[in-house]
């Protein structure tokens, strides 16, 4: 700042210190003047009384004069005056100015300056001196009084008297010692207590300033940096690993499943887990690593002067090790998977924006593939994920235009080759892209929570189709977990059946392993109450997820669909084989229907009838096929296919 600059800002502080000073000064001046004109003002009145007391008695004065030793009764003058004591000497002098005569203290300096006189003599033309003593001995303070003495007009002589001031002048000292003092702290509070307040108000706000931008950088629950602090400081150490040629890896990590555990916990817990999680990402983080929390249950970290890949592998390693171990919440251990998306600078990017989504772009890759893993970026991925975003722009829309379709396929008992019942799949009649698959958009609409809208949409479409077909065929659904999550699913299901008549037995409820992973209990609960309405409830795809042999002991499933992929390689692959094997047998002593999907050629169906597999369904006994056709078809089917054992309809 130049000093106009800093004069403009600061020119009160400094008019008000100038001010102090000289009040300062002031205090410190004054009390010596005023104690000055004080001593010579008490002299004054000192020579006057004395001369009272000389014209009192003009004989004396005269004897003094005249008669030699005669002066010595002017001792008794001072003392009937009341200076006996103060009265240090007397000098007598005629009127030629010769020393008549002296008495008192000899070694009285009187050679020493003065340090102040009245040089003016007063209307009866005595003159003051005031001396100060030269600190050894004798009095510290003491006045020289000239007092000519005149009888009638003429000039007889003169007095030199001697007067001790010292305690006047001590007096004096402490009273305006103690005046100096006073006004020296009051201007000294004046300028302190100002000064603290300015300080204190400053630093105030200082702190909030701090407290503001901390606030607007970082999470306030985490203590993390936010998305803008970390893609600031990602560039910032961008710039540094290029001068150093060193490499930077940024990762992206999301807690699987989030939503549903933060809705078990409820919020609070919720929070706990993610403070958590933010802690002990901190802690496996070194010091020039940047942590942050970027939204939600999505983290990031920049790992700065990576040397060689396996220092990323070390850190998700650590990493891993330290988010799987269980989080203590509310009383209950909940233990967690993550998912990461891995973008390497320079190669991936170089640019903390380009970084920050890219990692963002492999995270979404790593979820899509089911969660619970890693994923580095790869360029197709920027493609996929845009296709991503049209499909969820599109499919927002799609149910209120009607764009949707529920085709049927047929599932057959093995034993009989007759149709027992049909599975509902969804089909997309996209404005562009014609019909598009369930596995193109469920994900998305799972994701976007759109999935329960259009879950229900089907549940519904496919129970009023149903009504239509032979009272011995079933109608199978699937259900997403999402439908389980949101809502009441089994009033729903309820609502759906009373609408549409359809008889509750007929309704086969179709669900993956996934949703019975997490808050099993309450999953259970809601499955019990949908058994309760008279609903079967279908283990699908079994064999491809999470399996455990304890939901089946857990929950009396009506049925298990053993998914495609074991029957697909079962003919060639003799442990897939085995596999298959084992679900039927596990079925027969469970008691629960078995049906084996994607059964595409004959061998396979003879195989399944061999394994004593009751039920089968693929593309060898129906594709999937619109209602109207369904309908005809089943009908047809109900009474033909009775007729014509063990030949199944043509793919
Ligand atoms: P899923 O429930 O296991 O359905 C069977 C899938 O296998 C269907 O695919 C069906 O067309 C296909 N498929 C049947 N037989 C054969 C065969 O012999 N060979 C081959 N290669 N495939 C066969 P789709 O219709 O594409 O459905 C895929 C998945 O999408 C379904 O698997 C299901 O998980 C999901 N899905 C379909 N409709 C819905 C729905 O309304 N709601 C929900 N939540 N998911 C649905
Ligand atoms: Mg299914
Ligand atoms: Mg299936």
């Amino acid at each position: 700042m130049r000093p106009k600059e800093l004069l403009h800002k600061y020119w009160h502080w400094l008019g008000l210190t100038l001010f102090a000073m000289l009040i300062a000064l002031a205090a410190l001046i004054a009390p010596n003047r005023i104690s000055l004109l004080e001593l010579e003002r008490e002299a004054f009145a000192a020579e006057n009384q004395i001369r009272e007391k000389l014209l009192e008695d003009p004989q004396l004065v005269t004897h003094a004069l005249t008669v030699p030793g005669g002066a010595t009764q002017l001792t008794e003058l001072f003392n009937d005056a009341g200076f006996g004591q103060r009265l240090l000497r007397y000098e007598l002098y005629d009127s030629k100015g010769d020393l008549v005569f002296t008495r008192g203290l000899a070694n009285l300096r009187l050679n020493r300056p003065a340090i102040a006189a009245s040089i003016n003599p007063n209307r009866n033309g005595a003159t003051i001196g005031l001396y100060a003593g030269d600190g050894t001995n004798g009095p510290s303070h003491f006045a020289r009084l000239h007092v000519p003495i005149n009888l009638g007009s003429d000039v007889h002589g003169s007095l030199e008297i001697y007067l001790d001031q010292s305690k006047q002048a001590g007096v004096l000292t402490s009273y305006f010692g103690v005046i100096a003092l006073v006004i020296l702290a009051l201007v000294g509070a004046g300028i302190t207590i100002p000064l603290a307040l300015a300080w204190t108000r400053g630093r105030a706000q200082r702190r909030a300033r701090e407290e503001v931008l901390y606030l607007q950088s970082h999470d306030s629950l985490t203590g993390l940096a936010n998305r803008a602090k970390f893609t600031e400081r990602v560039g910032q150490a961008l710039e540094r690993i290029q001068d150093d040629a060193m490499h930077m890896a940024v990762i992206t990590v999301n807690i699987d499943r989030f939503k549903e555990l933060n809705e078990t916990l409820e919020h609070q817990g919720g929070d706990r887990v993610l403070h958590d999680i933010g802690t002990r990402i901190q802690h496996v983080a070194r010091d020039r690593d940047i942590v942050a929390r970027l939204g939600g249950d999505e983290f990031a970290i920049a790992l700065t002067d990576v040397a060689a890949l396996s220092d990323v592998m070390a850190f998700v390693h650590r990493l891993g090790s330290a988010l799987t171990r269980p989080f203590h919440v509310n009383n209950r251990e909940v233990v967690l998977t993550t998912s990461l998306g891995i973008a390497l600078a320079p190669a991936d990017g170089d640019t903390a924006d380009v970084l920050v989504r890219h990692s963002a772009i492999a995270l979404s890759r790593a979820k899509l593939d089911g969660g619970q893993r890693m994923c580095f970026y790869e360029e197709s991925m920027d493609k996929a994920v845009q296709q991503r975003h049209t499909i969820e722009q599109d499919l927002r829309h799609a149910l209120r235009r009607g764009e949707f379709d529920v085709v049927y396929q047929p599932q057959y008992d093995l034993k009989t080759e007759t149709p027992c019942g049909s599975e509902a799949l969804i089909r997309w009649h996209h404005p562009q892209h014609g019909i598009v698959a369930p596995g193109h958009f469920i994900s998305v609409a799972e994701e976007t929570g759109l999935i329960v809208p259009i879950g229900e949409w089907v549940l519904r479409q496919a129970c009023s189709d149903a009504t239509q077909w032979p009272e011995h065929l079933t109608v199978a659904v699937n259900l997403s977990p999402a439908q389980f999550h949101d809502g009441d699913i089994a009033e729903t299901v309820a609502d759906i059946l009373h609408e549409t008549g359809l008889a509750a037995n007929r309704l086969e409820l179709e669900i993956t392993e996934s949703l019975l992973i997490n808050d099993t209990e309450e999953v259970l609960a809601k499955l019990n109450r949908l058994r309760e309405l008279g609903v079967r409830i279908a283990m699908d795809d079994f064999g491809t997820g999470y399996s455990s042999l304890s939901y089946l002991a857990r929950f009396p499933f009506s049925k298990i669909k053993i998914d495609q992929q074991f029957v697909r390689n079962m003919t060639r692959d003799p442990a897939m084989r085995a596999i298959v094997k084992t679900i039927i047998a596990l079925g027969e002593s469970l008691r629960v229907t078995i049906t084996a999907e994607g059964v595409e050629t004959q061998e396979q169906a003879d195989m399944l009838r061999r394994l004593g597999c009751p039920q089968v369904q693929g593309f060898l006994y129906g594709r999937p096929e619109k209602a109207t056709v369904h309908a005809d078809k089943t009908m047809s089917d109900a009474v033909s296919m009775s007729q014509l054992p063990k030949r199944p309809s043509a793919a």
